[in-house]
């Protein structure tokens, strides 16, 4: 089965004044889409046509020569977009809670320590690329990523990921990369976040 786009789960409007709706547009129709149409093409054909992104992304190595790139980047996208757009929501913001709180406080200190890691590591990306809060089987952790490489390349679960390529801000904050990524924080869905943590901790 290829995979496909989601659907946005809210209008394009919802998240604004943090983010625009026309850059929402944009963003998930025409971006995400494009990392679907061309994950689906470099797989066409091969033993992988049907595997998940998961078996494809932690087997990238066995793939031929010639659709390894295209592979990571794209069921990459694919990947990283579809977490995306599902951890955050028009009621977003505040702290997180539940068992995430309290392990976000165990490992960082504090929600806000963690949320300076993130910030800090997705204006520090030079390019473009992603910032994440992962499970890595053992604990939470804090790194970034180039381009569209996901955490499940190293076998990873991305609970947390904030989009830093100027796709995601330009047209509302133009190259003020730090000032998304605090106005961000107003559109965390944190109960997703938390049913994800769930899911790879529990
Ligand atoms: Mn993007």
């Amino acid at each position: 089965m290829a995979f496909e786009l989601p659907d946005l789960p809210y209008d394009y409007d919802a998240l604004e004044p943090h983010i625009d709706a026309e850059t929402m547009r944009i963003h998930h129709d025409l971006h995400h889409g494009a990392y679907v149409t061309n994950a689906n093409a470099a797989l066409e054909g091969t033993e992988w046509a049907d595997a998940s992104i998961e078996s494809v992304l932690t087997n990238l190595d066995a793939l031929p020569d010639d659709k390894q790139a295209a592979v990571r980047n794209n069921v990459g996208g694919h990947a990283n977009h579809s977490l995306f757009w599902r951890i955050m929501s028009p009621d977003g913001g505040g702290e997180p809670g539940g068992a995430l709180g309290a392990a976000i406080d165990e490992t960082f200190g504090s929600f806000e320590e963690l949320r300076t890691a993130l910030n800090d590591g997705g204006v520090k990306r030079f390019g473009s690329g992603w910032t994440w809060l992962v499970w890595d089987g053992t604990a939470l952790s804090v790194y970034s990523t180039p381009n569209q490489d996901s955490p499940i390349m190293q076998s990873d679960v991305p609970l947390l990921g904030i989009d830093v390529w100027e796709h995601a801000y330009y047209l509302n904050y133009q190259n003020k990369r730090p000032a998304y990524l605090e106005a961000w924080w107003n559109v965390v869905n944190w109960p997703e976040v938390e049913r994800e943590f769930a899911s790879a901790a529990g």
